[in-house]
């Protein structure tokens, strides 16, 4: 196939039969968001690599390996985001947030880039929804984003998620770690990939993290953070714990969660399913402490999540969740010749004013065609106007569903005749004797699974 009509490996068009999923994933995100305080943010797609290189952290798989990394043509060096968190710390710090009542709660839904092997549940582009709180070291708050997350799985219908906790501590019980992670990988040193071999003596707990198989085998019986984890740090964790039961919100500890970026401290976590295959990782997060420092800014504990829409959408595929129809067509108008097709577009106007979504046929064809159309479309209810309907001002109204067909007048469509709204007059109007509501057929607010 041509180039030009071949989408970049890695990719993925979101079809217009299809988007309504995603719309509606994202609307539940955003609205779950906002029942825990966190507003959207919205950061440019690309930033200078060096903050993601400073804020990811240079000895990460992200950076060493899946940048999308170029020099525009005024020779700054610039990356496409991999994810989200950089950039809204950015943001916090330039935009002046920081200095505004604290914790700051954002939240986001974003593309991300990462030059990574495409395979189910991994993409070149894939997006992301994120949430960040700046500026609270308190354990209230990891239980608050963990409870987030899962609130959001809850409100979708998603099921067997496992919830995974860690606690990889502060640069003070790290360094004890560090130590002895640094003594056990020196004694199969040779084994190692060649990247794991440099992080050994840069930053050796990034081995924990390698994909290499040989690698991960030799990580199986490294030391394990939670037993190096000073009084602070552990004290930390119960309390996360202890907010977490309050909950009620299972989880198991895995003291082999490390998370691929640089920036954690203290709590990590993973919800992780069994039923997407080897990308079962639908949400990772944590705590980041010193990231916001490390970017310039003042002292300022904070942690966040990303949770991979597309992985999510997937989950939800495989489990068979309830997605909302696709919205459809309230009235499609098959007109005939020139004084209907006027008619139909002064009808149109008045139903869409009134909140109804109403189509007819831009390219004039005939009767047949137009129905077939219509059908095809699924609008619920079709109307054929030719010059004797506009002339006598009534039409048949078809049920697309149940093929029933009634005589309406024209007027009824249009807002203002009775001097009343039309849908007053659509909900008044009578059908085969009996009170019809033209209204609530009609109607959006189609509940899921309907
Ligand atoms: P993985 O171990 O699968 O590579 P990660 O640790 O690199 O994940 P994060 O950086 O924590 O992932 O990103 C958060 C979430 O974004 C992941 O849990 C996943 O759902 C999603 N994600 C990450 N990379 C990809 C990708 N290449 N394609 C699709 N989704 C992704
Ligand atoms: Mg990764």
């Amino acid at each position: 196939m041509a180039l030009i009509t071949k989408a970049i490996k890695g990719t993925k068009d979101v079809l217009p039969k299809e988007v309504h999923k995603n719309q509606y994933i994202e609307a539940t995100v955003l609205d779950v968001a906002e029942k825990y305080g966190f507003k959207e943010i919205r950061t440019p797609v690309f930033e200078h690599t060096e903050l993601f290189q400073r804020g990811v952290g240079d000895t990460t798989d992200v950076v060493q390996k899946e940048m999308y990394s170029f020099d525009d043509k005024g020779g700054r060096n610039i990356t496409l985001r991999p994810e989200g968190t950089a950039g809204a710390a950015r943001s916090f710090l330039e935009s002046g947030l920081c200095n505004e009542a604290l914790p700051q709660k954002v939240c986001y839904l974003t593309s991300c880039y990462r030059y990574e092997k495409p395979q189910a549940g991994r993409l070149r582009e894939f997006h992301q929804f994120g949430v960040e709180c700046f500026g609270t070291s308190s354990p209230l708050a990891d239980a608050e984003i963990i409870s987030l997350a899962k609130s959001v799985f809850d409100n979708l219908g998603v099921q067997d998620i496992s919830l995974e906790i860690n606690s990889i501590g502060c640069p003070t019980c790290r360094a004890e770690f560090h130590k002895a992670l640094k003594e056990y990988f020196s004694t199969r040193k040779d084994d190692l990939c060649d990247t794991c071999k440099d992080r050994l003596d840069r930053n050796p707990m990034r081995i924990l993290d390698c994909k290499s198989p040989i690698c991960s085998e030799i990580a199986k019986d490294a030391p394990v953070v939670l037993d190096y984890l000073c009084d602070e740090c552990k004290e930390h964790f119960e309390q996360v714990q202890k907010y977490l039961k309050a909950e009620n919100i299972e989880y198991t500890v895995n003291p082999k969660i490390v998370r691929g970026l640089d920036y954690y401290t203290k709590t990590v976590f993973e919800f992780i399913s069994n039923s997407i295959g080897a990308q079962g990782t639908v949400c990772g997060g944590g705590r980041y402490d010193g990231l916001i420092e490390e970017l310039g800014g003042a002292h300022t504990p904070s942690l966040g999540f990303g949770m991979g829409l597309e992985r999510l959408m997937l989950l939800m595929e495989t489990q068979g969740c309830e997605f909302p129809e696709s919205a459809k067509p309230d009235l499609f108008i098959v007109a005939l010749g020139d004084k209907a097709t006027l008619k139909a577009v002064e009808i149109a106007k008045d139903m869409r004013a009134e909140g109804f979504s109403c189509l007819y046929d831009l390219n004039k064809r005939s009767l047949r065609a137009q129905m077939k159309y219509a059908d095809k479309l699924d609008a619920k209810f079709t109307i054929v106007l030719g010059d004797n309907e506009v002339e006598e001002g009534i039409a048949k109204l078809k049920n697309m569903k149940t093929g029933e067909e009634t005589e309406i007048a024209l007027a009824t469509f249009v807002s203002g005749y009775y001097n009343i709204t039309l849908s007053e007059q659509l909900a008044d109007l009578e059908i085969n004797g009996e009170a019809f509501d033209f209204g609530s057929l009609f109607n959006v607010g189609e509940n899921v699974g309907e």
